[in-house]
């Protein structure tokens, strides 16, 4: 009966999600509930080493063989664990590496054990030293004295730390026992077990199931200071203080997302900010942020990182994308409840602003994918078979998915929209769906009396159209329309440097009016900007952005110092990959961006390495940006 019910289940799941192309398991067999690590961090050798228990539900019986993905691991020995106790040795083959997908690894069960439904299975191995979800920091890349890690799994990196089944349709639970030197502190993605452990192990459990790509590790010189009851932040000692006053406003901004999206549902939600060459902005790990330290200016200007992964609480992390193809669904909601949250905390001009910026980004992405011949990862749903998902991540999961979000709201109206998004994370909580699946669901919700009028097609042009689609909502862009008059003003002279109106400016009209000026503006009006405002690789990490890229658009020699000092400063992949794409435009520039990259390298997460490569080396026949 059990089994006749599983097979049911799993034989609905199958035809709700086609396959994820970017793994290996076989999720019509088996499914992994749950995964207990134990693991060890060497260090010196760049490796961790130990143990990795799944939970393994089998959905067909005659199933007699679990697949995996695993990426450079090292495996010693699978044992399958009886209900005595008693390990059982089983056979096992890795599969040479497909350089997308790692190898796959193929158990074998011996003809006995087909009839369990649920069984353990023990993986003994080691990680490569250059497991690509790893990044081993030496003292110096840190804001101490202790070396430092942590992992990055999404999209498909989890699998060189950990053999499962590697697609965020499969959600698992997890428990984990990590063993560090003495000095050093780890944290998870999860809820911390306390008890006497011996020094150097620390325990970790978690509840919800979550997408693999959300486990997540971070061992360094860390320590702890609570906000309120149920949020804080965890970096390094030095940069504690500094860091729990610019996240101050953490309890009130997670009060604003649950009353938006309803509950909180991973009880704890606390930030860990990471030393600077942490590769990215935000990274949503449930329970724990990992966060970028780019994002402290000093006077919370940039929170809206903080909001964005906040968000993710609910969309990406309680309904999750269930391929990398539907991406969108993760990004689009979250970034437009990113815009929703900055609004309500921040008010409506600054939410407009950060929108008009981010919608001009948008058509310049629109237009570069276009001209590298790649139209078709302009629709939200993208189709990367046989290409690193990687590849999906543009601006056109998170602004276009954000516009088609706004588009909804419009058709809607406010609260008749966001009684729809309650409804939505109700019904998907703790579900992995793909865009079928929400475009059925939108489509149903759209027969309910009262539901406004939208037709099939004018959904279908977002989701699968390349481009920006006629129901595109009108952007307010006139927001930043004293800031431009300022910068033409200054340009011809009508304005002198010291007299322009900054003292009253928040950053984003800062980067808006940098981002106005012409390649070919004199270097003296340059020199005088920088004297004035102090511009250069410090203070607010987005102004910096915008006024390195002037310096390179401008080949304003005098501040290429600072561009280096910037980009060996940070490892954020958005701030590098920006200012090397800038660099890409102009032979002079390209060689420059060679000089410095060749310094910075060592600093860069390897998904940023391959960026930045293929920025500076394009493979011949793929056109390159002019
Ligand atoms: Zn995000």
């Amino acid at each position: 009966m059990r089994a006749l019910i599983l097979v049911t289940t799993a034989a609905v799941t199958s035809m709700a999600h086609a396959a994820d192309p970017h793994s290996y398991a076989e999720t019509d067999k088996f499914v992994v509930r749950h995964v207990a690590l134990d693991l060890g961090t060497d260090f010196e050798a760049h490796r961790l080493a130990g143990t990795a228990e799944l939970t393994v539900e089998q959905l067909d019986p005659a199933a007699d063989r679990l697949v995996l993905d695993t990426r450079d691991l090292e495996i010693s020995a699978v044992h399958l664990i009886e209900m005595s106790g008693r390990a059982r040795v089983l056979a096992f083959k890795l599969a040479e590496p497909d350089p997308v997908l790692g190898s796959k690894l193929t158990i074998e069960f011996p003809h006995c054990c087909a009839a369990t439904t649920q069984m353990r299975i023990r993986i003994a191995y080691r990680t490569s030293n250059e497991a690509s979800a790893l990044q081993w920091l030496e003292p110096v890349q840190t804001y101490g004295a202790k070396p430092y890690l942590y992992s990055q799994g999404q999209a498909i990196h989890t699998r060189s730390w950990i053999p499962l089944q590697d697609t965020p349709s499969v959600r698992v639970t997890y428990d984990a026992r990590i063993r560090t030197p003495p000095d050093l502190v780890a944290v998870m993605s999860a809820s911390r077990v306390d008890g006497a452990l011996p020094a150097g192990e620390h325990a970790f459990t978690m509840k919800q199931p979550i997408p693999p790509y959300l486990i997540a590790l971070a061992v360094g010189d860390l320590r702890f200071q609570a906000l309120d009851n149920r949020t804080g932040v965890w970096t390094e000692p030095s940069r504690l203080q500094t860091a729990a006053r610019e996240f101050e406003d953490l309890p009130r901004m997670l009060e604003a997302g649950e009353e938006m999206a309803g509950p909180y549902r991973w009880d704890r939600y606390d930030l860990l900010v990471m030393p600077r060459a942490f590769a990215f902005g935000g990274m949503e790990n449930p329970r724990l942020s990992f966060i970028s330290p780019s994002v402290i200016a000093g006077d919370r200007s940039l929170v809206a990182v903080i909001v964005h992964e906040l968000a993710h609480s609910w969309s990406g992390n309680l309904v999750t994308n269930a391929t990398w193809d539907d991406f969108w669904l993760n990004e689009g909601f979250t970034t437009y409840l990113e815009h929703r949250l900055i609004e309500k905390l921040y008010g409506e001009r600054r939410a407009e602003m950060e929108g008009a910026i981010a919608y001009e980004e948008l058509l310049r992405t629109i237009r570069d994918l276009t001209d590298e011949g790649r139209p078709g990862d302009t629709a939200l749903q993208l189709k990367l078979a046989g290409r690193s998902p990687d590849e999906g991540i543009s601006d056109v999961a998170y602004q276009k998915g954000r516009w088609f979000v706004s588009f909804l709201e419009e058709r809607f109206g406010r609260p008749a929209f966001d009684a729809f998004l309650r409804a939505y994370f109700d019904a998907h909580a703790f579900q992995s769906i793909d865009t079928e699946t929400f475009r059925a669901w939108l489509l149903e919700y759209l027969e309910r009396p009262g539901a406004p009028a939208m037709t099939a097609e004018e959904i279908d042009a977002w989701i699968y159209r390349p481009g920006l689609p006629a129901t595109m909502p009108k952007v307010a862009t006139g927001v930043f329309a004293p800031v431009d008059k300022v910068a033409v003003d200054w340009q011809s002279g009508r304005i002198a440097t010291d007299a322009l109106p900054a003292k009253d400016w928040i950053p984003m009209e800062w980067v808006r009016f940098l981002d106005e000026q012409p390649a070919d503006l004199e270097h003296e009006k340059l020199a005088e900007l920088r004297a004035t405002y102090g511009l250069g690789a410090d203070g607010n990490a987005e102004i910096a952005l915008s006024w390195l890229e002037l310096v390179i658009r401008t080949g304003y020699e005098p501040a290429y110092p600072d561009l280096e000092r910037f980009l060996l400063d940070t490892g954020r992949w958005r701030l590098v990959e920006s200012l090397f794409s800038e660099l890409s435009r102009t032979e002079s520039g390209r060689a420059l961006g060679e000089r410095i990259y060749a310094k910075a390298k060592p600093g860069y997460h390897a998904s940023i390495r391959q960026a930045v490569e293929r920025l500076l080396y394009p493979e011949p026949g793929r056109a390159t940006a002019q």
